[in-house]
């Protein structure tokens, strides 16, 4: 049985059967080439937020593809009792490029920040210290467990879960001031993206980084630094920290180090490395030779094809382009980021919800953060023509407003409002559920419990 080609039945499936914690577009992807996505009816979208910046290299690369497909082929998972060549490979990759000297590999953004938080506790526990505090900025996101929803300086990502996990202190970005105030015996490192992404796209300032590194070194305290989503040439350098002139202690990553096969890894100096000892930390899938030989490819294609090179091309032409729609048009408030993670926030006549619709039907994909701000954070491998497509649509968009709610009000109407959307569904939907059901000989759960949420 196969779902896969059949929009409405995809969607009363999704609703039936998948926990809804997403507010999702009408849209399956099916297939996708170089930047370019494209649906069940063969409708193509420039993607301009590469899966949340984990697709770097865009979609079907053939090497990274073909590394993939021949180690599903040899061996997928092997355990970690044993060596794993395509982890040791990809740690010694790691190490090569960056401050660190050992990693920890994972599986996501969370449990790499969850690696890093424990082992900055338990280096100063096995050194007799009692240091576990951690500060962090306020609006920072460092991931969905319970321990780095504590981390992140947002309450509303924590709020349902209370009571939080103790011994996170939260400061203002950028405020070197109030960061001096908040350390105190007690704490054992800072935590910081270089870049904030969830939040809206705000840059660290370099004096503010450089100052953090500079108390962290005199007062005893470890630098983490969350590059989930700013690592791997995301920003025009391998790694964001390598703009700021400083190393941290510890660095976390995951997002584009698989270019779409899911990693995390938490990377440290050797010093640090003593705050794990056997038994300490694991993961059953972390560091498997099927991630770690993506991760390996990835970290290959950098080097061999020039992708932060093209990260900075493009990314110039595009902020210079950006630039210059805001100089033309006041509704853009502001366009900031680094490298290809760009923000760019529009005043009130515009939704940053609105806009992301409206370039969706236009076969555009940004992401919309709060209120006003979209997200591109595009394949690393786009070119300045695709960008400036974008660019284009953007305009045609613009052009269009001339008022207050403008962008949202046409929204509302080439969408199908929620109760329209639910109600075609589970029309169509229930139907096909049904007929499947019958299709599907091994299947024998019970059919579906009615859908009994808020009509
Ligand atoms: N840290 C940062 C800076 C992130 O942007 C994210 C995800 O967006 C995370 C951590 C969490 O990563 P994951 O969703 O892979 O757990």
């Amino acid at each position: 049985m196969s779902i896969e080609n059949d929009l409405s039945l995809v969607m009363d499936f999704d609703k039936n059967y998948c926990l809804q914690v997403f507010n999702l577009l009408p849209v399956a992807f099916t297939k996708g080439k170089g930047c370019y996505l494209y649906d069940m009816d063969g409708k193509k979208y420039l993607d301009m937020i590469g899966g949340i910046a984990v697709n770097c290299l865009g979609y079907g690369h053939p090497k990274l593809s073909s590394v993939v497909a021949k180690q599903a082929k040899d061996i997928m998972h092997a355990c970690n009792y044993y060596y794993i060549p395509q982890k040791s490979e990809l740690a010694y990759r790691l190490c090569r490029a960056s401050f660190a000297e050992k990693v920890f590999f994972c599986n996501s953004g969370a449990e790499a920040n969850e690696a890093a938080i424990k082992i900055a506790r338990s280096y100063f526990y096995y050194k007799d210290i009692n240091k576990y505090e951690i500060i962090t900025a306020d609006m920072s996101f460092h991931g969905r467990t319970m321990g780095t929803i504590a981390a992140t300086g947002q309450a509303k990502f924590s709020r349902p879960f209370e009571p939080n996990v103790p011994g996170f202190v939260h400061v203002p970005y950028n405020d070197i001031d109030a960061m001096i105030e908040a350390v105190n015996p007690h704490t054992a490192a800072i935590m910081l993206e270089l870049v904030q992404g969830e939040s809206g796209v705000h840059p660290a300032d370099a004096e503010y980084v450089k100052a953090v590194r500079k108390l962290c070194t005199e007062k005893g305290i470890l630098f983490i630094v969350d590059e989930v989503q700013t690592g791997v040439g995301r920003t025009g350098k391998l790694f964001c920290y390598q703009h700021f002139g400083i190393t941290p202690d510890i660095m976390t990553l995951a997002k584009g180090l698989g270019g779409g096969v899911p990693i995390g890894a938490m990377c440290c100096t050797n010093e640090v490395a003593t705050g794990f000892r056997p038994g300490d930390h694991g993961s059953t899938f972390g560091g498997n030779p099927l991630a770690c030989a993506a991760g390996s490819a990835v970290m290959e294609i950098f080097e061999d094809d020039n992708i932060i090179d093209n990260v900075r091309d493009v990314s110039a032409d595009l902020f210079e382009k950006l630039n210059n729609l805001r100089a033309k048009y006041n509704c853009i408030r502001s366009v900031r980021g680094m490298g290809l993670l760009i923000g760019i926030e529009f005043d009130d006549t515009i939704t940053a919800q609105g806009m992301r619709e409206q370039l969706f039907t236009m076969g555009f994909l940004v992401s919309a953060i709060g209120k006003s701000t979209i997200r591109l954070a595009p394949p690393l491998i786009i070119t300045k023509q695709q960008a400036a497509s974008f660019v284009k649509a953007l305009e045609k968009i613009l052009k269009t407003v001339s008022g207050p709610q403008n962008v949202f009000d046409k929204i509302k109407n080439a969408f199908p409002s929620k109760k329209q959307a639910k109600d075609t569904v589970t029309k169509i939907g229930s139907a096909k559920i049904d007929k499947l059901d019958t299709l599907d000989a091994t299947d024998n759960k019970q059919s579906a419990p009615a859908d009994d949420d808020d009509e």
